[in-house]
């Protein structure tokens, strides 16, 4: 039985005033997964603070794919490794639309983030054309497969998958709990096919407009393990709901 995980994704949203009174929310109720925030590369050394001592790890938004160098703006795996950082989201559909992240990018940057003993949170999902068109599957194969191919079965086994339909990200659009869980086992396969034991393990989050009230049925599918929730994990009360579903 695989632990529910549920990921909060605060995008380019917070301040230091903000941030605080929502980490103290999200610390002082339990919940029944196990929760992390990836916040904004500034705030990160903030949420290593508050965090401290406390169930809920923390995870950066994105890592280089680059160890070192003249890399200016890029942030390295070292250095989040550094602050004992848990989770980096790479390949998030945001990413790879307006940084132009290719499949082979998101590979590197999953390789590069388990180098320095981080999680990579590795994003896949499809546009809505791309699904009216019927190529869902051949889409975030294409995406998956990067990674297959780039990872050994070890490494594979240190990697969390999150489907995010990119229609369903911040639209208020959810996928349904049967399409959902269609494209879960669909990934969920296409890891068995390289490693059984893998497969079997791997936590595969769904992502996309997941709210209090539609979590608890999305999360009762037997191949999704939790959500990548952006929106509604800036409110704690709203979190920690989807933390407990
Ligand atoms: C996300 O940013 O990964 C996301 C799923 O956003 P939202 O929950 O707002 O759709």
């Amino acid at each position: 039985m695989r632990q529910k995980l549920v990921i909060g994704n605060w995008k380019m949203h917070g301040s230091l005033a903000a941030n605080a009174a929502l980490l103290e929310g999200i610390k002082a109720a339990p919940a029944r997964a196990r929760l992390a925030v990836c916040a904004p590369f500034p705030y990160l050394a903030q949420c290593q603070a508050l965090l401290n001592g406390s169930q809920v790890v923390w995870g950066a938004q994105d890592v280089s794919a680059e160890a070192r160098g003249a890399f200016t703006g890029e942030v390295a795996a070292s250095m989040l490794g550094e602050f004992g950082c848990t989770y980096a989201l790479v390949g998030h559909s945001e990413r790879r639309t307006y940084h132009a992240e290719t499949d082979a990018v998101v590979a590197a940057k999953a390789l590069r983030a388990l180098e320095f003993g981080i999680l990579p949170v590795i994003c896949v999902g499809e546009t809505l054309s791309e699904r009216e068109a019927g190529q869902t599957e051949v889409v975030v194969g294409r995406q998956l497969q990067a990674v297959l191919d780039a990872l050994s079965a070890e490494q594979l086994g240190r990697v969390v998958l999150a489907y995010e339909p990119v229609w369903a990200i911040g639209t208020g659009k959810t996928a349904t709990s049967e399409q959902a869980q269609a494209v879960h086992a669909f990934l969920r396969g296409k890891v068995r096919e390289r490693d059984a034991g893998v497969a079997e393990r791997m936590a595969i989050l769904y992502g996309g407009s997941v709210k209090p009230d539609n979590a608890v049925e999305l999360f009762s599918m037997s191949d999704i393990d939790g959500g990548l929730i952006g929106g509604a994990s800036l409110k704690s009360e709203d979190f920690l709901a989807i933390g407990n579903a």
